[in-house]
């Protein structure tokens, strides 16, 4: 009798044992990301195919400030299981996203935080700074990715203008070109830039084509001859802390044939009169002194962090809210 209370309460020990057993193993297995018992579903099947992202790829911050900030080619992700890109092209703005970091790492220093969105996904999988049809080349597995890239600077945008009555857009890059300076894009090309220089205040018909379009609608106190090439243009206050730059006072427009972008996509969509309280610039980084190494990043977000806190004291005392 007693060996039978024995081995029946073994027993039983074994089975509460086991039940425990087999609900723990169900648990890990459903904490892990993707829920096996979820019941196949048409529906989510085909949201799953549109919704193919991985968080890595896309890295934001959200700023307490009206500066965003967006870095579309600095990515160096790049998984085998996604296509390459078989049209534009598919250089990468070398560490433009870590520039992007250090630009933030500066202004923190005096309690200001810029939205950041960077992209570190590659471009030879996506290119963020293109419409839809170019950024992926026809391949629909990265089409949210690119919604999502926009969305997070929408979203960025709508927060700073939310905040502070609106929102001062830069689009960052890398570019190569002989001649080493900050190429400042405000969707003007050279003639533009040259004819403005050299005229006497707005040009109107100019002043509506520019990146700053919408500041200018808003202020009649502000001249884009001055916002380019005068005393508190941005790219004369970059010159003043050692960064060459065009245009600005003292080299005002790309002299004849020097290459020079002007801005892309996502300058010309963010500045346009869909976000009406939005204005800014494409700023092309030279490599060698600004984005070849740390010390060089950090020298450069410092004067960075004087020049663009010193160019919206400028704009504010300006703004007609
Ligand atoms: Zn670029």
């Amino acid at each position: 009798m007693c060996k039978d209370v024995f081995f029946k309460t073994l027993a039983r020990k074994c089975m509460i044992f086991c039940l425990l057993c087999v609900t723990a193993l169900f648990q890990v297995q459903c904490s892990g990301g993707k829920n096996i018992a979820e019941p196949f579903n048409r529906e989510s099947k085909l949201s799953e195919r549109h919704a193919f992202f991985d968080d890595s790829w896309l890295e934001t911050v959200r700023g307490n400030m009206p500066l965003v900030i967006s870095a579309p080619h600095g990515g160096t992700i790049s998984p085998e299981t996604i296509e390459d890109r078989d049209c534009g092209t598919k250089v990468m703005d070398n560490n433009t996203a870590e520039l992007a970091f250090e630009i933030k790492n500066a202004l923190e220093q005096l309690d200001k935080r810029p939205h950041l969105i960077v992209a570190r996904l590659a471009r030879t999988k996506v290119d963020f700074n293109r419409n839809m049809e170019q950024a992926t080349c026809g391949n629909q597995q990265m089409e949210y990715t690119w919604h999502q890239y926009h969305k997070y600077i929408e979203e960025s945008i709508d927060a700073a203008i939310k905040e502070f009555g609106y929102a001062m857009y830069i689009d960052l890059h890398g570019q190569s070109h002989a001649v080493k300076r900050l190429e400042l894009g405000y969707l003007l090309r050279a003639p533009a830039l040259q004819e403005n220089f050299k005229s006497t205040g707005n040009d109107s018909e100019i002043g509506t084509s520019t990146s700053l379009q919408n500041l200018l609608e808003n202020n009649q106190r502000l001249i884009l001859k001055e916002l380019l090439t005068g005393e508190n243009a941005f790219g004369t206050l970059m010159e003043k802390s050692g960064y060459p730059a065009v245009p600005s006072l003292d080299d005002p427009f790309p002299k004849g044939g020097e290459p020079y972008f002007n801005g892309g996509y996502n300058t010309r969509r963010y500045t346009s009169s869909d976000y009406p309280k939005v204005f800014g610039m494409q700023i092309e980084a030279n490599f060698t002194d600004v984005r070849d190494s740390e010390e060089n990043r950090i020298k450069f977000a410092n004067a960075f962090t004087r020049s663009v806190l010193d160019y919206l004291n400028f704009i504010e005392s300006n703004w007609e809210y």
